[in-house]
């Protein structure tokens, strides 16, 4: 407002709340005095720990929002934990190795897919570039951080790629391979054929993994063996399965029919005749057989691809269930014709179902998911793209009864997005359905604050499936498994020395724990004596980041701070690492306890319109780009006020500036308010302290007035609302707490009801003023205390600025300030029901003004208040604040509104049974006086602004600009202002241009006027 006030030290807070500026200036502060890492110092003298560890973002992409708003819910727990004088390890963590990180290289250097990947870079470039690529990420999200305001150690952060991590890693694995829980096999696994390996199951149902796909929707039909026109009728969307088939199953206890369609026999369940016809849009046919399903069962059928296929027939000799039916309760009788194909090397409950029957499984597929020889004439041809040629090859057989297109939803790569195919292959499995129940129980004793993710992970987890951890990958922590190539004996090593020491050949020195390198070590058989070679894959990422809680720690520390108190990841994590955690504790432990005591999942976020933030529609607000032009402290407002964490948040730019800006703001002008006040009247805050309802001052007691009393009441309510809304993770109810003191309890009731008090200068006032300014000062720094954990640029600069201005003696840090408490002896709940009165009928007051057109600072001579006893009561009680809010002179209580009171000077408002009558007549000299006074409360303000002190004398206040009507009602009163505001003289203006000042801007009615003092 004024050049004074500008030129002023870095102590001062400006006329504008500036956020980018103060951040800029307050981040230098943190840095130069080293604030994060005293705070970290403070670890002997807390009052106990907090264990965390960090969730490893993976570095493979460029932070944004979403990740950001997730990092701020870790900023506020670590900020106010500590206030309260915990100690957090508050360490960050990152996610190196896996698919994600390979496949950005792949994508850098140009390569298609592993094979390529293989012969043209070869596996120790790859790596380089690998290790390139994630610090080039890491840099972004250090960055991130250090403007996001996120308090977390960046120097003790992990890297899961490190040996030290891996090493710690495979501590987990030996453990399970003592409860012989790691086991190789063949089973089933979803596997991409983009990224040439399998997925977990959790992987498989990942977040957005299931898309719209259009596929051949076919029927077809096996002929029996025995017969010359009878035929299963049977229906797929996977033709390609049709290659390796094995056979055929029904529902033992459900009844098929044979329906005569022209002159052939099809057998399909009794349910679905109809549908089927209708779908194959057969007007004619004729049930004329009914037979249990389990009497079908040892049919043998032909399969008719033998001749272009013969493993085929090959297969029927290994075993006679091969090309017969058999019975399953898995199959389903509600959809299609209740006869499913089975194809034990591309089925889970197929191949289990063979397993169990020990038939053969049949999977001739390389690693593109290409038909081997073995599949005869479709060898090199990718399995979907099969599916085409399959059905010409059936229609060539009449086995063809339909074929058209299905669009439905399909399980793809959630990394690739190719369509994902299911395969028989050898992998290593952690046995989790062996521990299932452990699981579920330590599961059980998780608080998750909200019930909907907590059903989700518990349902997930109820699933019990195996974990796949092997991938036929490059860049990740290596399976320790050797197995001897001659009697296929198997060892784990789960120590850098131990394999070192044992190893066939002497390990060079630039040795780490990765491929290529651990590849090259090999053991002499302990059984026969023959060369062990390393299993060649590399672990699943999220075994990786899953092993955190012992990996990233010392012996010593993970004692100490795992179980870990509080974790929070986004709700894809009941997948990912809330479940990764959680099972290899378990099996660490070998106890039904989880690594972590509360997890809360966080809802995804969004674009404004409510869409996915992706690359290919451009929506994605990176963190370091949004924070170049905008305010960190108002993102993480806005971003915890906006919604509930569980909710999906969409995240609106043009939101971000307007509610969250108006509630910093109001808290800066505010503070700046009550610290001009009381500079100017020099207030020293360690003289005051509350006693009950009053105020000591050094020695003299000075008693509180009813609008103090009801400001500490709220306040109370304030911090232990706040604070328990932070404990149940309701950010959003927490920040509104906040937003309601600050804009509703201080700015607009509170500081009106005081401001007058605040205008003069008289020496009679100067206690009450001392009493106005402890109570302005112990509510703002409380509230600023409050909001540190979600704005620590605004609080700490406030605290700075304000509160350690005023008072040298403070911590260095808002950080180093204790959490507020509530003090039960300042809650007043009835004052409080009475302030709700004495507001309600101010406003009835405003809407009466409103309908007579009154403007508020125009002085009224009387109100008459028609209402029941007890609020009657409440408003005498209060009757000069009532008065002086409602701007009114005088107050009048009856029982019936009065002979006078009628007609069109009188207006009225009521709500239930209280009525408030107001004379619309204008009164010149009320008018006068009031105008005055509103301009004389500017001139007081402008003059604290420019660093005069209440002694001072001046010789000219000039006013300029006013209307002719406003001139006309000031006139009279020039004298009684200019002893107000302490001033020779008071000047009038019509125009600006008549003096040549310094004007100062102010506005009235919302037109521009202008102030000079000299
Ligand atoms: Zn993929
Ligand atoms: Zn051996």
């Amino acid at each position: 407002m004024t050049t004074k006030s500008k030129a002023d030290s870095s102590l001062s807070l400006a006329s504008d709340y500036r956020p980018l500026e103060l951040e800029r200036e307050i981040r230098k502060f943190w840095e130069k005095n080293r604030i994060r890492e005293k705070l970290e110092l403070r670890e002997k003298d807390s009052k106990g720990c907090l264990g965390y560890v960090e969730g490893p973002p993976t570095l493979n992409g460029i932070p944004h929002i979403g990740h950001s708003r997730g990092r701020v819910m870790k900023d506020i727990r670590y900020r106010w934990k500590t206030m309260q004088g915990f100690y957090m390890p508050f360490w960050a963590g990152w996610d190196c190795q896996g698919l994600p990180v390979e496949l950005e290289v792949e994508k850098l250097l140009g390569v298609k897919n592993k094979r390529e990947l293989l012969e043209r870079v070869g596996e120790e470039r790859f790596i380089e570039e690998c290790k390139k690529v994630i610090l080039k990420y890491h840099g972004e999200w250090v960055e991130a951080d250090r403007r996001l305001g996120v308090f977390i150690n960046q120097k003790k952060a992990y890297w899961t790629y490190l040996d030290e991590y891996i090493e710690r890693e495979w501590k987990y694995l030996k453990r399970a391979w003592e409860q012989n829980l790691l086991e190789e096999g063949y089973y089933v696994v979803a596997y991409c054929p983009g990224c040439q390996t399998s997925l977990s199951s959790a992987e498989v149902g990942y977040e957005g993994s299931y898309k719209e796909v259009e596929d051949p929707s076919l029927y077809f039909k096996f002929k029996v063996a025995s017969s010359e026109k009878e035929y299963f009728l049977v229906w797929t969307t996977m033709p390609f399965t049709i290659i390796t088939d094995t056979m055929l199953a029904v529902q033992p206890d459900a009844e098929y029919v044979k329906v005569k369609v022209g002159d052939e026999i099809w057998i399909m369940v009794r349910q679905r005749v109809e549908p089927v016809m209708q779908e194959l849009a057969i007007e004619e046919y004729e049930i004329t057989d009914a037979i249990l399903g389990r009497k079908l069962e040892g049919t043998k059928y032909d399969y008719p691809l033998k001749d272009i296929v013969p493993k085929q027939a090959e297969l029927e000799t290994k075993h006679e269930l091969v090309h017969t039916v058999i019975g399953e309760d898995f199959v389903d009788v509600d959809t299609a014709t209740g006869v499913v194909h089975l194809a034990p090397g591309n089925g889970e409950e197929d191949f289990w179902a063979a397993q169990k029957r020990k038939v053969p499984i049949f999977a001739p597929f390389d690693d593109e998911v290409k038909f081997t020889k073995d599949a005869g004439v479709f060898n090199g041809i990718f399995a979907r793209d099969a599916d085409y040629r399959v059905v010409e090859e059936l229609r060539n057989r009449n086995a063809v009864v339909s074929v058209k297109k299905v669009v439905h939803e399909y399980p793809t790569c959630w990394r690739s997005h190719h369509k994902l195919v299911w395969l028989a292959r050898k992998e290593y499995f952690l046995r989790t359905d062996k521990i299932n129940s452990k699981v579920l129980e330590a599961a059980e004793k998780i608080e998750c604050y909200f019930e909907e993710p907590k059903n989700r992970f518990l349902a997930f987890l109820k699933e019990g499936k195996p974990w796949c951890i092997s991938r036929e990958r490059v860049w990740g922590t290596p399976l320790p498994i050797w197995t001897c190539e001659k009697c296929g004996h198997k060892r784990l090593v789960a120590s850098k020395k131990e394999l070192i020491e044992t190893a066939l050949e002497e390990v060079p020195e630039d040795f780490e724990l990765h491929k290529p390198w651990v590849d090259r070590v090999t053991f002499k058989c302990e059984k026969c004596g023959g060369v062990m070679y390393r299993e060649d894959y590399v672990l699943d990422t999220w075994h990786n980041s899953g092993a955190s809680p012992y990996a990233r720690f010392t012996d010593e520390d993970y004692e100490k701070f795992v179980p870990t108190d509080f974790l929070t990841e986004g709700i894809d994590q009941t997948r990912g690492w809330a479940n990764s955690l959680l099972i290899e504790y378990v099996i660490l432990t070998r106890k039904p306890e989880a690594p972590y005591r509360a997890f809360l999942f966080q809802g995804l976020t969004q674009d404004a319109k409510g869409r996915k933030m992706s690359k290919s529609l451009g929506n994605i607000v990176e963190t370091n780009k949004l924070l170049e032009k905008n305010s960190a402290d108002l993102c993480r407002f806005y971003m915890m006020r906006k919604c509930s964490p569980i909710d999906f948040m969409n995240f609106d730019m043009q939101e971000l500036n307007r509610r969250s800006y108006q509630v910093l703001s109001t808290l800066y002008h505010l503070s700046r308010f009550f610290l001009q006040n009381a500079e100017f009247d020099q207030f020293q805050p360690e003289r005051y302290r509350f006693l009950g309802n009053k105020i000591l001052w050094d020695r003299t007691l000075v008693t509180l007035q009813p609008a103090d009393m009801w400001l500490l009441s709220k306040l109370q309510e304030t911090i232990e609302e706040c604070t328990l809304k932070l404990e149940s993770c309701d950010f959003n109810v927490a920040m509104a707490v906040l937003e309601n003191f600050v804009i509703e309890t201080l700015s607009r009731l509170y500081v009106p009801m005081i401001r007058k008090e605040l205008w003069t200068d008289e020496p009679e006032t100067y206690e009450r003023r001392q009493t106005i300014y402890a109570m302005l000062h112990y509510a703002l720094k409380t509230v600023t205390m409050l909001f540190n954990p979600v704005t620590p640029y605004l609080s700490e600069a406030l605290y700075q600025k304000v509160y350690k201005k005023l008072d040298a003696k403070l911590p260095a840090s808002v950080n180093f300030e204790c959490w507020p408490e509530p003090d039960g002896k300042m809650r007043d709940k009835s004052l409080e029901e009475e302030f709700e009165v004495l507001f309600k009928s101010v406003s009835l007051v405003y809407a009466a003004r409103q309908q007579a057109k009154l403007k508020r600072r125009w002085p009224l001579s009387k109100v008459i208040v028609i209402a029941p006893e007890k609020m009657s009561n409440a408003l005498k009680r209060y009757e000069p604040l009532f008065l002086e809010l409602t701007n009114v002179k005088a107050a009048e209580y009856v029982a019936e509104v009065p002979d006078y009171v009628g007609g069109e000077n009188w207006v009225s408002a009521s709500e239930g049974e209280v009525y408030m009558f107001v004379s619309g007549q204008r009164d010149e000299k009320l008018l006068g006086e009031g105008l005055m006074r509103d301009l004389a409360r500017r001139v007081q303000a402008l003059r604290k602004d420019l660093g005069y002190v209440p002694t001072d004398v001046v010789d000219a206040v000039h006013i300029a600009e006013l209307n002719k009507e406003n001139m006309g009602l000031l006139e009279s009163y020039r004298g009684e202002m200019a002893e107000l505001v302490r001033t020779k003289k008071v000047y009038l203006h019509g125009s600006r241009s008549e003096l040549d000042a310094d004007w100062h801007e102010a506005k009235l009615d919302g037109k521009l006027i202008y102030l000079h003092i000299h």
